[in-house]
């Protein structure tokens, strides 16, 4: 038998029944319709966010809606956190559409295209400069339409995120505008007539190491201030990126964001007065929803091969690549997995839980030890809420795409 990770503290059971909010998981199969489902609880979601409020006083929390751009979940998301941070004009247009207010819209990614800028410029939203061409792009479309764009400079950091499953920063990268070229492209912004957004500084993912957090919030903090500096501009805005991890597997241990917030203020505190009234955001994606989702497929199939037993389930890697070991990862290990019912009685067996693709990377769990399961039960894989649905390839194999639901108490939203 092979580990597992940790299945979040937030999910109980009822006489053997996996809870997902105020309903078993099975109830909101039956409300969904059918099987592969993700369903995502907008209360584990509020508890991230209070959780962030607390530990972070007097910095604006930005939610970054590539982790999960499920609509229902944006819109809430769009009352409850200060701002959203997209990634392509499709996701500004969710954002948009969820009700939040342009001017609290951020828009960082490389590759935009001018309709995108247009369309950014349009509506206000802030364009995170990833190059000098995209800067000049931006003012040039801005004076087309008679409209200021709204500019900030993603810097690509000269440090990294210690620890981090994606580094973002550090050396030559195709994000961000180089730390020593960056003070120039300030000039360019507010000579170019520009309104001057700030900086936006983003080093890594998926650290869950609170040192590798405070160290990197310390630099990037450094690094505003020696740009703003040499360019001779205050910044209104400083994004410091974010990166929070979530435990994904056995002897990963969850973060505690107290430390980093306690070492952050103090080091805000202590800042360069051209940092004085700049206002201070973290950007998070996975942490605020990763752990609210669970993805559900019903099992299909049981056999053996070679003394080695398979559950065959309805869902897979088109659903949840990143559990199948194959969104980013050198070594397979198995997500935190489980049945939505587990009768007292039952006796643990050692299984392979494999998607329904013909292809052998299709493994939601490797000899992973679960209670006895039969054809018709559902197994719960856990941390579905980011980077699944909208981060796997739904269209390989022309399996039909995952119901999704965003729950809040009883009720879907
Ligand atoms: C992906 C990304 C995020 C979100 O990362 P998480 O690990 O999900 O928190 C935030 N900011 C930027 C710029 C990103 O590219």
């Amino acid at each position: 038998m092979k580990p597992s990770g940790p299945i979040p503290a937030d999910y109980i059971r009822r006489d053997g029944a996996l809870m997902i909010g105020g309903r078993s998981a099975d109830e909101w199969i039956g409300i969904a319709g059918d099987t592969p489902l993700f369903v995502y609880d907008l209360a584990i979601v509020r508890d991230r966010i209070a959780r962030f409020r607390a530990a972070f006083p007097g910095v604006s929390l930005h939610y970054a809606i590539k982790a999960n751009p499920h609509p229902p979940l944006v819109r809430a998301m769009a009352g409850l956190v200060d701002g959203i941070d997209v990634a392509s004009g499709g996701e500004a247009r969710i954002a948009l559409d969820a009700g939040m207010d342009a001017r609290r819209i951020s828009f960082a990614g490389p590759g935009k295209r001018d309709r995108e800028l247009a369309l950014a410029i349009e509506e206000g939203i802030t364009l995170n400069l990833e190059s000098e061409g995209e800067a000049e792009r931006a003012l040039a479309i801005g004076r087309g339409i008679g409209r200021t764009p709204r500019l900030a400079i993603r810097v690509n950091p000269d440090f990294e995120l210690k620890g981090s499953g994606m580094k973002m920063g550090g050396g030559a990268k195709p994000f961000g505008i180089d730390a020593d070229q960056a003070a120039q492209v300030v000039r360019r912004i507010v000579d170019g007539g520009g309104d001057y957004r700030g900086l936006h500084i983003f080093a890594g993912s998926q650290a869950l190491d609170p040192q590798a957090l405070i160290e990197a919030q310390a630099s990037a903090l450094a690094l505003a201030a020696r740009i703003s500096r040499e360019a001779d501009v205050p910044p209104p805005h400083v994004n410091l990126g974010g990166g929070f991890g979530i435990p994904h597997f056995a002897n990963d241990t969850p973060l505690d964001e107290s430390l980093v917030g306690d070492a952050l203020s103090a080091a805000l505190a202590g800042r360069d007065p051209i940092l004085a009234d700049a206002e201070f955001t973290i950007e998070l994606g996975r942490w605020l929803v990763g752990e609210a989702g669970v993805y559900l497929s019903r099992i299909v199939d049981r056999k053996t091969s070679h003394g080695e037993t398979f559950l065959v389930v309805d869902g897979g890697l088109h659903h949840q690549l990143a559990a199948s070991g194959n969104f980013g990862t050198v070594v397979r290990r198995n997500y935190p997995i489980s049945l939505t019912n587990i009768a007292d009685s039952a006796t643990v067996e050692t299984v392979s839980v494999v998607g329904c693709l013909c292809t052998p990377i299709d493994r939601l769990g490797d000899h992973v030890g679960l209670p006895r399961a039969e054809v018709g039960d559902v197994v719960a894989l856990f941390l579905a809420g980011a980077y699944g649905a909208s981060a796997s390839p739904q269209a390989f194999l022309g399996h039909p795409p995952p119901r999704e639901i965003t729950v809040d108490g009883t009720g879907i939203l």
